[in-house]
């Protein structure tokens, strides 16, 4: 497998060509930025922190039936993955109320929200990724019925398989970011799950374990990070030293 030319660079994440057209490998950089890109900064390690917090909710999921963008690491913050063509939708599940949400209507922070609620946004920081209905996405032809159907479900399932591992590890998973992409007629998880995406909170003292941190100056955001991701992803942080030389050797990938 060889690294080709950039093709995508967003605010996080690098995304660059391979020899096989198939995949794309996705580099997790140490940049941060919160409020559409408005407050930003470089944190040392960060990338891999999510890097490994993605790869190993992107096998958990694998392991539970839902079909992702997830190859295998090619180094602490690298991934390959299927090049999916994406889905400009957010796909945001809630179980507790928070953020915006909480911003812009009558909820109060930490209610429970039973069933969860998904709300869409479309992708656009220009536009501040604004909310749409199902009759904007249709008007948009961003998906049609049947993938709209397949991506809420998805999302569902995902949201009750990381909320159960998450409850195991006491973490709270108030709310998280999806995005989704087209791949050989069907529809898989594609981009990151990761405390940039996710919002958690300690189920015990319901502290921020997540972006918020940064966002709200709420502490050490470093220190978050690497407390979560190894709370999330027991040992992942090392083991890539292991594998290494598999996925850099003659022939991977
Ligand atoms: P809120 O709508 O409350 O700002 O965000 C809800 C959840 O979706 C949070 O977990 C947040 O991290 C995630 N989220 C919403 N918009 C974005 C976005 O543009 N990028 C990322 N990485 N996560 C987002």
């Amino acid at each position: 497998m060889k690294k080709g030319p950039l093709l995508y660079r967003g605010k996080a994440k690098s995304v660059y060509l391979t020899d096989n057209p198939d995949e794309v490998t996705m580099e997790f950089r140490d940049d941060i930025t919160a409020f559409d890109g408005g407050k930003n900064a470089v944190l040392k390690g960060k990338g891999q922190y999510n890097a490994a917090v993605s790869a190993f909710l992107f096998e958990y999921l694998e392991i539970h039936g839902v079909k992702t963008q997830f190859i295998h690491m090619l180094d602490e913050r690298t991934m390959l993955v299927r090049r999916l063509s994406m889905i400009p939708l957010e796909v945001i599940v809630r179980n507790v109320a928070a953020g915006s949400l909480v911003k812009n209507y009558p909820f109060r922070e930490g209610d429970v929200i039973r069933p969860a609620i998904i709300v869409l946004d479309y992708k656009d920081d220009t536009r501040h990724d604004p909310m749409v209905n199902d009759d904007i996405v249709y008007a948009l032809g961003l998906v049609n019925r049947e993938e709209l159907l397949t991506i809420r479900k998805l999302a569902l399932k995902v949201n009750d398989l990381l909320r159960t591992y998450l409850s195991g590890l006491s973490i709270t998973l108030v709310d998280f970011k999806l995005e989704f992409g087209r791949w050989k007629g069907g529809v898989l998880v594609g981009d990151e799950i990761s405390m940039d995406s996710m919002r958690l909170w300690d189920a015990k003292t319901r502290e921020s374990l997540d972006k918020d941190v940064y966002r709200f100056d709420k502490g050490d955001v470093m220190a978050t990070y690497a407390a979560v991701a190894e709370r999330i992803t027991p040992g992942a942080l090392h083991r890539y030293e292991a594998e290494k030389t598999v996925f850099t050797g003659e022939g991977s990938g």
